[in-house]
Parts: C-alpha cells; structure tokens; sequence
C-alpha cells in the first residue's frame, strides 16, 4: 500500500503497477508515494 505525498489517499500496488512508467495520484495527479507499512502486529500471549 502506498500514499499520496499530497493528500493522503492510499494507493494500492496493483493500481500503481497497472499504470507503468507513470504513477499519479488518482486524487490529485501527484507522482509522489510514500510507502505505507503495515502494523507490525505481535502476538501476545496472555498469562
Ligand atoms: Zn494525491
């Protein structure tokens, strides 16, 4: 999953790969993303 620099709008990996060469932003038409990283989620064990 990656984000729009400019306003924020998430953008999945398919739809920037079914645009090659040239990634905009659906939104805004920004070309900037920035990486989004999911949650690490730890599994805790209750005791
Ligand atoms: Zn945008």
């Amino acid at each position: 999953m990656y984000i729009c620099e400019k306003c924020g709008k998430e953008v999945s990996v398919k739809e920037l790969e079914s645009m090659p060469g040239l990634l905009r932003c659906p939104n805004c038409g920004h070309h900037v993303f920035i990486k989004k990283r999911p949650p690490i989620t730890k599994k805790v064990k209750a005791v």
